[in-house]
């Protein structure tokens, strides 16, 4: 059974080793011949935890290889996986289908008898059919079927989420398809009750329907704290109540700077246009999109009130830049925005990244300084800003931190730290969905009774720092 996946990206990337280093025969194909060569070479282009390893087990026994060539690759497939990207359209934000409209039509002509076309690649429903109807239209004589296959992989823990997925969906009308599909998912480990057959058009819209829900879910929880933060709760404390309701669960409710990421916006914009197009408004889906974009604008004028309004001349330092911990993906990071729009308004913007700082590079203003560590892109910065949740930034050690900043104040949009650890050390701290946080220096000039009871404790510790720290905090104000 030999296997073409095209498209070597997160996705495809991920897929192709994986069913290479269970033994199948695999190209993996990509028209970035420099990615190609990379990958020839043994280097592996994206940072994904595990992948590494399994491309290199796969080269090893031989069944692993790249290439730019799709036709000879598909030619000679019995499986064509199509992985490639599918990023909102410019001019209306629903998913572009250039890259599989290309795929489809390099294919078309050297496809074999009995093949299977897969499409992994996050496609708005009746997109299967279209590429149907493409290969029957040019191969009126050709045996073979189509079928929708999202992928549910997280990037971060990709390798243990497509060997060990929750479910494996499968969307055909072929019994045929269905046979060899289940079979190779089967031999790569996975039980045969994780694999959900359905409809073409069904699986299709599965992908978009679970990536909205999430989307939702983050909405939410950050709208919430916004009102926690009004009404003097916790945001964490009431997600951990309501995660605890088995019919809601804990995930997705840890409150943040808003979702971004290479799915959520673009696949819930898709789902949301695909709503107007076929007649069945996605009005949830719209509502979550214009809060995850004010999310975005609010989170910049909530750092800019901390930090004492005038931001110009400041040295804000932002800790993480990639969508999230475990990858290098910068698409659509909301760093990218808060990046931009404190250049905007005067600021320096220096940052650190355990690994996405080259790819965020080109993402991000020119102007942004980049530096080999948390502590010295910390260095003489007048606010800290915990951009994104990076298990190395839970072992910082705070006190060394806070000393080589010129202001203490640290911005946690992660809620990585709590309050009580980070105002002990005299770090005034604003972490997301808390009031005092918030208020916190803004509160001093307003004469607000509990901060101000908080730093006068501080001082009267006798500490040095304390005394630093309320007297900087005050100037400021
Ligand atoms: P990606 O941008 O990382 O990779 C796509 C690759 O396809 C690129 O390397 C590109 O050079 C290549 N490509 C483009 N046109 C090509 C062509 N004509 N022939 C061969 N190669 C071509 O994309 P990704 O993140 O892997 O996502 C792929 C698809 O999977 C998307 O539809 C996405 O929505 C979906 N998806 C992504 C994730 C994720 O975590 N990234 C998870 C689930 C589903």
């Amino acid at each position: 059974m030999r296997i073409a996946v095209i498209g070597t990206g997160y996705v495809g990337l991920v897929s192709g080793a994986c069913f290479a280093q269970a033994g199948y025969r695999v190209t993996c194909i990509d028209t970035d011949r420099a990615k190609v060569a990379q990958l020839t070479e043994g280097r592996v282009p994206i940072f994904e935890p595990g992948l590494s390893e399994v491309i290199a087990e796969a080269r090893h026994k031989g069944t692993l290889e790249f290439s730019s060539n799709t036709k000879a690759a598909a030619a000679s497939a019995d499986i064509i996986f199509i992985a490639v990207g599918t990023p909102p359209r410019e001019s209306d934000g629903h998913a572009d289908l250039s890259d599989i409209g290309e795929v489809v039509t390099a294919i078309a002509p050297v496809l074999r008898d009995g093949c299977l076309v897969v499409v992994k690649s996050t496609v708005p429903v009746g997109t299967a059919d279209r590429i149907q109807d493409t290969i029957q239209s040019r191969r009126t004589d050709l045996d073979f079927d189509v079928i929708s296959n999202p992928e549910f992989l997280r990037a971060g823990c990709a390798v243990g989420d497509f060997k060990r997925p929750d479910r494996v969906v499968i969307g055909t009308e072929s019994k045929r398809a269905l046979g060899i599909l289940e079979t190779i998912y089967m031999n790569l480990g996975i039980d045969s009750t994780r694999i959900l057959a359905t409809q073409r058009r069904s699986a299709e819209l599965i992908k978009y329907a679970a990536n909205g829900f999430l989307a939702t879910k983050i909405a939410f929880i950050n709208e919430l704290a916004d009102l926690c933060e009004n009404v003097d709760a916790r945001v964490r404390e009431v997600a951990l109540g309501i995660g605890l309701d088995s019919r809601i669960g804990p995930q997705f409710l840890s409150a943040g700077p808003g979702f971004g990421g290479s799915c959520f916006p673009k696949d819930a914009k898709a789902l949301a246009r695909t709503g107007e197009e076929c007649g069945a408004r996605m009005s949830i889906i719209e509502t979550v999109l214009a809060s995850n974009d004010r999310r975005k604008r609010s989170i910049f004028e909530k750092i800019r009130r901390a930090s004492g309004e005038d931001l110009r001349g400041k040295r804000i330092a932002l800790l993480g830049l990639t969508f999230k911990a475990g990858t290098d993906d910068m698409r659509d990071a909301p760093s990218i925005a808060l990046a931009q729009t404190l250049i905007e308004n005067g600021a320096d913007v220096h940052a650190y990244d355990p690994v996405g700082m080259k790819r965020a590079a080109p993402l991000l203003p020119p102007s942004v300084r980049y530096h080999v560590s948390a502590l010295d892109a910390a260095r003489g910065a007048d606010a800290l800003v915990v951009t994104t949740e990076w298990e190395e930034f839970r072992h910082l050690d705070l006190l060394h931190l806070k000393r080589s900043m010129s202001r203490p104040l640290l911005v946690d949009l992660r809620n990585m730290f709590s309050e009580q650890q980070v105002s002990d050390l005299a770090f005034v701290y604003c972490g997301i969905g808390t009031r005092s946080a918030w208020r916190g220096s803004a509160a001093i000039a307003e004469g607000s009774r509990r901060t101000a009871r908080r730093l006068s404790k501080v001082a009267r510790s006798g500490r040095q720092e304390g005394l630093v720290a309320a007297q900087s905090i005050a100037a400021a104000e």
